[in-house]
């Protein structure tokens, strides 16, 4: 099969630079699910959406969206067609995997005080020691107020970290296997070392305790209804000498969280209702109020024929979801020369050669993938042909190398069409991963192209 070099098709590469500048503020400013959320709505709200709740009655070409509980949204464009021919949907998730901190997560040991954290999704913890670290997140009060708790992106902002251990002393640890390495309750997290002068147990933690309470009026018990996420600190940067990439934390999934967002966000009429779902928890699958198997999206398009003053509302739902079309859009892994035994050369995705389509994701044997349906995949790809985007075809990775998931199936279970399509990634959970420039921009035309798709 003949592939195609993206970067080719365009002899003017300044729309994909432009286009990944906006991208790269994106992940820079909002590295968390409420924050991409918060973010969103601002984007849509300049595009002309309306919060959907606000609403009494809409029409054709209405915009509008719905959020739920901070962590996702969906939102839509009212087409032509009636709702029950079936949507245009592009769904991606806006969770990446992470470090937590605990319910009770402060100690104070041998004159430092230390922070307890759990994952949050697949990581290979010994990637993230011994970098810089910041602190997303919100901490709930008794009161019902909600502190926004943001440190360590600013620069004049400290930042937090992991120890690891000096090689002098290694000897035992590098006998161990990479999982073990670095051990998850080995994750703790540097909060300080100096004491509070008068303070005799605990000066420390005493000290840093002193810090949150004057700068965000919390004590330590507020942090058992608090949800603080530890991520690398920093921006989002272009990579390589030719500026081709961008590294950063979290593309997946917010590369196609941002190029669907900016898809649906400048359509303006459409034939059948688009709709954007950006949701939460993909990473520990998909459970949960704000994850993909949550009945918010359902309910979502219920609201609509409501909104449009359909009499059949919960039935036409399920009609409406059982007729639509769907890019479950997640990013693939990227073919990595270091790496190449753990791909099978002719089925990967490469930098560079634009959007992937994923047929079917899962491990041994396809287990718990969405297999895509060959007639939907053409349909897909006579779209993406009719609008000269540059896309390839891949599965992850070699036959029982390992596998993975994404939203698909849980759409799939509507009785709709849903494929696998995303962009290519290295390092995939690492704290910096790797995107192409062009791959991002492909998967931007290509979202457009799927939204207009009769
Ligand atoms: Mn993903
Ligand atoms: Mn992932």
């Amino acid at each position: 099969m003949y592939r195609k070099n993206a970067w080719k098709k365009y002899e003017d590469k300044s729309p994909i630079m432009d286009f990944a500048e906006g991208y790269k503020t994106f992940i820079s400013n909002n590295k968390n699910e409420r924050l991409v959320i918060k973010e969103s709505v601002n984007i849509l709200e300049a595009h002309g959406f309306k919060n959907g709740d606000d609403v009494k009655a809409i029409k054709e070409g209405d915009r509008l969206y719905f959020v739920n509980k901070k962590k996702a949204l969906a939102a839509f464009i009212i087409g032509k067609k009636p709702l029950t021919d079936g949507l245009r949907i592009l769904g991606a998730h806006v969770d990446s995997p992470r470090l937590d901190l605990k319910e009770n997560p402060l100690y104070e040991s041998r004159g430092f005080a230390l922070g307890d954290t759990h994952y949050y999704g697949g990581v290979k913890k010994y990637q993230w020691v011994t970098i810089p670290l910041a602190l997303h997140g919100v901490v709930a009060k008794k009161d019902g107020t909600v502190v926004d708790i943001n440190i360590g992106d600013d620069e004049n902002d400290p930042i937090v970290g992991i120890n690891d251990l000096l090689i002098h002393l290694s000897a035992d640890q590098m006998q161990k296997p990479g999982a073990k390495v670095i051990e998850g309750e080995a994750l703790d997290i540097t909060l300080g070392h100096m004491p509070l002068n008068d303070e005799e147990k605990e000066p420390v933690k005493a000290n840093v305790l002193k810090i949150l309470k004057e700068k965000y009026d919390i004590e330590e018990e507020d942090f058992v209804s608090a949800e603080i996420e530890i991520l690398p600190a920093g921006k989002a940067r272009d990579y390589g000498l030719d500026r081709s990439m961008v590294a950063g934390y979290g593309h997946d999934d917010k590369v196609c969280a941002y190029t669907s967002l900016m898809a649906v966000a400048e359509t303006k009429e459409v034939e059948y209702t688009s709709a954007l779902y950006l949701c939460d928890k993909e990473e520990i699958g998909s459970v949960g109020a704000t994850g993909a198997q949550s009945v918010f999206f359902e309910n979502s398009v219920g609201k609509l024929l409501k909104l449009l003053g359909n009499k059949n509302v919960m039935f036409d739902a399920r009609l409406a979801l059982e007729n639509s079309k769907m890019l479950s859009s997640d990013v693939s892994a990227g073919f990595d020369p270091l790496y190449a035994y753990v791909s099978e050369s002719k089925n990967s995705a490469y930098l560079g050669e634009g959007l992937v389509f994923n047929k079917y994701t899962g491990s041994r044997g396809k287990s718990g993938s969405n297999d895509s349906s060959a007639e939907y995949y053409a349909w897909v790809r006579n779209k993406m042909d009719e609008a000269n985007v540059y896309w390839q075809s891949a599965e992850l990775g070699k036959v029982d190398q390992g596998g993975g998931g994404t939203i698909a199936y849980i759409f799939g279970n509507y009785n709709m069409c849903v494929i696998d399509a995303g962009i290519p990634v290295l390092n995939m959970h690492a704290p910096m991963e790797i995107v192409s420039k062009v791959d991002v921009y492909e998967a931007y035309l290509g979202y457009k192209a799927f939204l207009l798709g009769e």
